[in-house]
C-alpha cells in the first residue's frame, strides 16, 4: 500500500466515498468534514503541493473542482462555496498530496473551523456522497 493516503485512495487500496473520477483526477468526501458535503479534489499522480504540481495537472484538478463544486452546491443546497488549498505545514497542509477543498457555505453557518473536528459518521458520509453522485450524473459535460 502506498505510504501517501491519497495515493492509496487513488489506487483503491484505502477506502473513501469517491464521488467523481476521471483519468487524471478524483474527488472524495473529507473524512472529517467542516461542513456537510466537504470534498477533496486530487490529481491521481502524486504531487506534494502547489510548488510541485505541473500546471497542466493543476488545471485538470481545477477543472474537476469546478464540476464537483457545482454538484455539491445542488446536493446540499449551499448558498456559496469556499475552494481552499494549503501548501506546506506553515499554511496548514497536513496531507502532503495536492488537494483542493470544496467547502459549502450557508448564511448563518457561523464560519468554517478547521480545528477540533472529528470523523463523520460513515452512514452520514455515504448518504451525502450518494446525493453528490446523483447530481454529477445529471450534470451536463460542461458542468
Ligand atoms: P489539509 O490540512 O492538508 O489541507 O487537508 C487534509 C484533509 O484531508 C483534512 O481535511 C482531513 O480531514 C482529510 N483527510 C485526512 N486523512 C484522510 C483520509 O484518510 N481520508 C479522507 N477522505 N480524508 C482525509
Ligand atoms: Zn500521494
Amino acid at each position: 500500500m502506498p505510504e501517501c493516503i491519497f495515493c492509496a485512495i487513488g489506487a483503491r487500496q484505502a477506502p473513501a466515498e469517491i464521488v467523481y473520477e476521471d483519468e487524471e483526477t478524483m474527488a472524495f468526501l473529507d473524512i472529517s468534514p467542516v461542513a456537510e458535503g466537504h470534498c477533496l479534489v486530487v490529481p491521481k499522480a502524486h504531487a506534494r503541493n502547489v510548488f510541485d504540481i505541473s500546471p497542466p495537472l493543476a488545471g485538470a484538478t481545477m477543472r474537476t473542482a469546478v464540476r464537483v463544486a457545482r454538484a455539491v452546491q445542488r446536493a446540499v443546497k449551499a448558498d456559496g462555496m469556499n475552494l481552499w488549498q494549503s501548501s506546506e505545514a506553515v499554511a496548514g497542509q497536513t496531507v502532503f498530496h495536492f488537494h483542493i477543498h470544496i467547502v459549502p457555505r450557508w448564511y448563518g453557518d457561523g464560519g468554517i473551523h478547521f480545528g477540533g473536528r472529528h470523523r463523520a459518521d460513515r452512514s452520514a458520509l455515504h448518504a451525502v456522497a450518494e446525493r453528490i453522485r446523483a447530481e454529477l450524473n445529471s450534470q451536463s459535460p460542461q458542468g
